[in-house]
Parts: C-alpha cells; structure tokens; sequence
C-alpha cells in the first residue's frame, strides 16, 4: 500500500469485499465449530494490516479486533471508530504499559505473564485514572517450548491471584495460549488446547470463580479451539490474507 501506487476506487471496494468475504465465511465456521451453550467470540488479528481493511470488517459488523504492536495500536485506536474493542495480543513490553493503558477502548491484553508486567499495567492505569477495567488474560506456555512466551501450567495459580487480590484497575478474565504449530485443524484433540483448558477447570476450583475464559485458536486451528472449549478465537490471515513473514517488534 505504498503512496507511490495508491489504490484506484475500484480497488479499494474490491478489497473491502474480500475481506467482508472472507469475513462471513470465518463467523460461520465460528458459529458451526461453537458447542451450544458455550459463548465465543471473534478477534479478528488485523497487525500489518492497513486501517482500510479493520473499517472493511468493521462495516460489516465486526467489533473485536487484535493487534500486537502497540504503536500501531495506539495509531489504529486514534484513527478508528470509538466502538472498537480492541485487544493486545502481542509480546507485553514492560515499557509499553503506559501507552496501552491510554487507549479508552482497550478490551483486553491477553499476554500477561509475569507478576511485573500486571503490576506495571495496574499502576499505569491508575496513573492515567482510567476508569474502565482493563480485562486480562495469562497468557500459558502450553507446549513448553522454551521459545515461547507464558507462564508454565504450575505458576498459573500465583500469578491470578496477584491480579485478583492486588490489581484493582485489572479484570482477570482467563487464560490464553499460543499452542504448539503445526497441530492441524482435523485432529482429534490438540494437547495445548486440552492443558489449557484443564488449567481454566483447576484454576476455577482453586479460586473459587466461575466463568473463566480460554483464549484459544488462530486461522489454521480455532475450529477444533471452539469443540475444545474456546471463548475467544484469534484469527487472522484467513479474514486478511497471509501476512508479510518478519516484522520487527
Ligand atoms: C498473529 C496472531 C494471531 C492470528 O494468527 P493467524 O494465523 O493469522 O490467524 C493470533 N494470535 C496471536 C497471539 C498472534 O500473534
């Protein structure tokens, strides 16, 4: 989209319909995979992808979006409608906290991993007096590699009791996985989204709450996410197209 090569009218409306498109596909897919009784909804990731294309899928009825890079975030917010529900999924920077705590209609960050990064949330909230919650999930390193980011299933409890009990400006809503690559979307069971949402279960009991969330399942696997119990898909390319493969955080 470079502004040598601006696109022509005709394209743009082409491009819009694509991605409405691709849009209604993922809802229905979404609906169809959903147990009944089970609540899901759908982020649609749009990073790197220009404002144009949120607005497309916003046009047609799309509330959440994801992002993972917070000045883009912080851009996409300003520019887009106020009605936006807009959640950070990317690698939690401690010294981003600030900038992600000023944005009026963040819904959640769903990449809380350590007990700094929420303190530092909480206390950037508090210092910008925001009045709404911010809504957060831990996020879980479900496969163990070590590349990942994510607390391990055993320091799930410590670390949601800290946003519980000591994070007054946080909601802890849930946990949220990545998952190992590469577990296609027509296996039986995948084993992150099975510990993950045994960690909800243990976790719920252990706290005492109810209606803990799973943030669970991109565009090659949100499907089997949902029959597994997934709250809150994140999906992508398959609304937006494939992505450039390396961007620098
Ligand atoms: C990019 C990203 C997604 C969306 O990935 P797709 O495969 O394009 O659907 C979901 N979750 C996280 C954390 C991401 O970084």
């Amino acid at each position: 989209m470079s502004a040598i090569n601006p696109l022509t009218e005709e394209q743009k409306i082409e491009r819009a319909e694509e991605v409405t498109y691709n849009l209604s596909q993922v809802i229905e897919r979404v609906k169809a995979a959903t147990p009944e009784k089970q609540t899901a909804r759908l982020v649609a990731v749009s990073k790197i992808k220009p404002a144009s294309d949120v607005l497309a899928a916003y046009n047609a009825g799309q509330r959440h979006f994801g992002e993972n890079y917070v000045q883009e975030l912080v851009d996409k917010s300003q520019e887009l409608p106020k009605d936006i529900n807009w959640h950070f999924i990317g690698t939690f920077q401690s010294n981003k906290a600030k900038m992600l705590s000023a944005i009026p209609n963040l819904w959640a960050v769903e990449t809380i991993d350590s007990e700094k990064k929420a303190r530092l949330l909480n206390k950037a909230c508090e210092d910008v007096e925001r009045v709404e919650k911010i809504r957060v999930f831990v996020q879980v390193n479900t496969s163990g590699e070590e590349t990942k980011s994510g607390v391990e299933p055993d320091e799930v409890l410590p670390l949601a009791k800290y946003i519980v009990n000591s994070c007054s400006k946080l909601h802890f809503t849930g946990l949220m996985t990545i998952g190992a690559p590469d577990v296609p979307d027509d296996t039986a069971e995948n084993p992150d989204f099975k510990l993950l949402s045994e960690c909800r279960d243990k976790l719920q009991k252990e706290l005492s709450l109810d209606g803990l969330e799973l943030s669970m399942g991109m565009s090659g696997d949100y499907e089997l996410a949902l029959k597994q119990g997934s709250n809150n898909v994140r999906v992508g390319s398959s609304i937006f197209g494939a992505r450039p493969k390396k961007v620098a955080q």
